[in-house]
């Protein structure tokens, strides 16, 4: 009984064994790889590569046995996948950032993003929830990002080139950098983009001026402020703060009368006076200025040796307080070489600012000085004259 029992048994057996080398005969990886429990990275590539038909296959490399790089490409847009020559995974990039330099090279991009975007664009790339395709160039790597979680939604691509020079010690693979590559110079103006200047009259102000200059700051924008001579003796901190942050100060008389009603070697001296009182300090030139209330007639524009800079974009900031009011009243009358008068008078104004560069930037407006708006438009200014605005001929 027992003999046939083990008899039966060991032909079951020997025919298992059988059929299992002849289901892997024809096979003979699939069979390494059930021995080895390895998995192969090659099927994997294929997976992906009939998942992206629709896309075309730009680059399928293999990096030093670490990881094969596959990427496609649709309608300019990047996909790439990074996957695991040990396990055949699927990985993130990150996986091949070593692991002691992940803080590091998470700083180092935060840095880069807020040394090319405004605050509230580089604040929300900068969660680590926010979506982003890494892309592997020759001299450096690119990081494509989701704007959907922007408010306010822009619509530009938003991405990094991030020079492997700056980033080679923290990555896990090797990288050739060239020494040509440049590294992220940061943000800078585009003639191809819309432009308006932004102006401030009556300061300096102190605290409500030097907030100004940090949301200017904090959205990569600039503004001219016209201020008043008799108030600048007592802002000088105020008046280096705003210059040092790339603004630039214009006269907007030396008491805020109105010139019409003044005589002209009165305006003149006056003038004379803002000048001289602003050269003191900051050791530079005044070349605008803004007559109070914007009056003005032929010959006050023939006796001040000055370019006169008006508006055409009126705020009424001092007449409102109302926040947004302000903001929508620019949004809706906002165009291509504008010149926004505002003051740096009122917390309605502050908190305006705050609210209406953001939403400039995502309508595709860049916020600047007089003079880098007239440098932009490829416009000289002239003496005696005065602007409204500041468009390209
Ligand atoms: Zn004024």
């Amino acid at each position: 009984m027992k003999e046939v029992n083990i008899k039966l048994i060991s032909a079951i057996l020997v025919i298992l064994g059988i059929s299992i080398l002849i289901w892997f005969g024809n096979d003979k990886d699939a069979l390494v790889v059930v021995l080895s429990k390895k998995k192969d990275f090659n099927l994997k590539v294929e997976e992906l590569i009939k998942q992206n038909e629709d896309k075309e296959l730009v680059r399928n490399e293999n990096f030093k046995d670490k990881f094969i790089y596959l990427e496609f490409q649709k309608d300019n847009e990047c996909f790439s996948y990074f996957i695991d020559t040990v396990t055949g995974e699927e990985k993130d990039f990150f996986a091949y950032v070593k692991e002691d330099k992940r803080e590091e090279f998470n700083t180092k991009i935060q840095n880069l993003l807020y040394l090319k975007y405004p605050k509230f664009i580089a604040d929300s790339l900068s969660l680590e929830e926010t979506q982003k395709t890494y892309q592997i160039l020759q001299d450096e790597l690119f990081i494509y990002y989701d704007n959907s979680v922007i408010e306010p939604q822009v619509f530009e691509k938003l991405y990094l080139g991030v020079s492997y020079k700056e980033i080679q010690n923290c990555l896990d693979f090797a990288v050739s950098s060239s020494e040509e590559t440049l590294e992220e110079s940061g943000y800078s103006y585009d003639k191809n983009k819309k432009s308006v200047a932004l102006t401030f009259d009556d300061g300096p102000n102190g605290e409500k001026t030097n907030k100004i200059v940090k949301l200017l700051e904090q959205n990569k924008a600039h503004a001219t402020f016209f201020m008043v001579g008799n108030k600048m003796e007592y802002g000088k901190e105020t008046i280096l703060n705003v210059l040092n942050k790339g603004n630039e100060i214009g006269s907007h008389s030396y008491s805020h009368k109105n010139m019409k009603r003044m005589k002209i070697e009165d305006i003149m001296s006056d003038e004379e006076k803002t000048k001289e009182i602003f050269n003191n300090i900051t050791g530079r030139e005044i070349i605008y200025t803004r007559p109070p209330y914007g009056n003005i007639n032929q010959k006050i524009k023939e006796s001040l040796n000055t370019i006169f800079i008006n508006w055409n974009l009126d705020t009424e900031d001092w007449l409102h307080r109302d926040k947004e009011y302000i903001v929508n009243y620019v949004m809706e009358n906002v165009s291509d070489g504008s010149i926004i008068l505002m003051h740096d008078l009122y917390d309605t104004t502050v908190e305006a600012v705050e609210e209406l560069l953001p939403k400039l930037y995502a309508e595709g407006y860049q916020v600047m000085s007089i003079s880098e708006l007239a440098q932009l438009k490829g416009k000289t200014l002239e003496m005696h004259e005065v602007y409204r605005s500041i468009k390209a001929d």
